[in-house]
């Protein structure tokens, strides 16, 4: 199977009906962004910069920020990547910015990401002036983890408009577009996409977080790892529900979670209507070779009546249409 995986790298992730699907990567580090030519995929959906400051023993500087993103831009040639700014805190803790005394009780729902970098408003604007120089000339797409609220986007996006500006007022070669984004993780933020949607230029669904939120199950957690199933119609519903005021929008929509990967759940978000997924390299091959095998518009048919009537086991009513048809 692997080389029938390999043998896809050059082949496009279309369904039999002739729809395009966007498949992009995960990345966080340099050497990550060689994935890119092996698998074939289409850019990188999240690239997690908080990666660099994990791996450092103190805050990287803006130099070093802007080498490691100024490369990653270089390797992508043409390719899209987007940025998301650190996602820090909670149990992503790091000794030089999170004291001992400040151990969080719940640290996944604690002082971490967006909520972190705007009260340390200065390590955003040293990482927003890293990206804004490294991609001199060309698009920079930035998103926000964490967004709870549409106040936090628009304080973000601001700082980052701060930044073009003061380095429009020396002269500095700028990017030739900057696209904003946020991370849907939280679910009260699917409850404001109409107040959110226009300040926008695209959305991606964190679902590694957004279904620990919905689920009130940790994560990280192995007692619960199996508990809760993507394929739940909870979850199936809820994406269903965001998916559509995005796509009235016009706005691109993305899931970048580790759900993405796996070919079934992949195989239903797009039957939900999701165009976009960004995942970990090793499961391209398979995730082409299922959406190649895919009629989507059967798939779309079918899911709207499992959401409508979901049947008791989700994963084995989609196990079946999925040996029925093909895929
Ligand atoms: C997610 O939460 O689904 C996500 C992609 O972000 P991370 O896994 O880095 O929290
Ligand atoms: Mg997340």
């Amino acid at each position: 199977r692997r080389a029938v995986f390999a043998a896809l790298k050059d082949e496009l992730p279309i369904t039999r009906d002739g729809h395009r699907i966007t498949v992009m990567v995960n990345a966080g580090l340099r050497d990550d962004v060689a994935a890119l030519d092996v698998t074939g995929a289409d850019g990188i959906g999240l690239f997690r910069t908080e990666f660099q400051f994990l791996v450092s023993a103190t805050l990287p500087a803006r130099a070093q920020q802007l080498r490691l993103y100024r490369d990653v831009l270089d390797a992508a040639g043409t390719r899209p990547v987007i940025f998301r700014t650190v996602d820090i805190g909670g149990d992503k803790a790091l000794p030089y910015l999170n004291r001992e005394d400040e151990e969080e009780e719940n640290p996944a729902m604690g002082w971490r990401a967006l909520r972190l970098a705007l009260d340390r408003g200065g390590l955003m604007k040293v990482q927003a002036r890293a990206l804004l120089e490294a991609a001199a000339g060309r698009t920079l797409s930035v998103m926000f983890p964490m967004v709870s609220e549409p106040w936090e986007f628009e304080e973000a996006r601001a700082l980052f408009e701060a930044q073009r500006e003061w380095m429009r007022a020396r002269g500095k070669i700028l990017p030739s577009e900057i696209r904003y984004g946020a991370m849907l993780e939280v679910p009260a933020l699917a409850e404001m996409l109409d107040v959110l949607l226009p300040r926008l230029d695209f959305l991606s669904i964190g679902t590694n977080d957004l279904t620990q939120f919905l689920f009130a199950a940790d994560r990280a957690h192995p007692k619960l790892a199996e508990r809760y199933d993507w394929l739940s119609p909870a979850i199936l519903r809820f994406l269903a529900r965001v998916e559509a005021p995005v796509r009235a929008a016009g706005k691109p929509l993305a899931v970048c979670g580790e759900m993405g990967g796996r070919p079934l759940e992949a195989m239903a978000l797009i039957g939900l209507g999701i165009e976009r997924l960004s995942i970990t390299p090793a499961a391209v091959g398979p995730i082409k070779a299922m959406v190649r095998s895919l009629d989507r518009a059967a798939l779309q048919a079918h899911m709207a009546t499992l959401l409508t009537t979901p049947p008791r086991d989700m994963r084995t009513t989609l196990t079946a249409w999925a040996a029925d048809n093909g895929v």
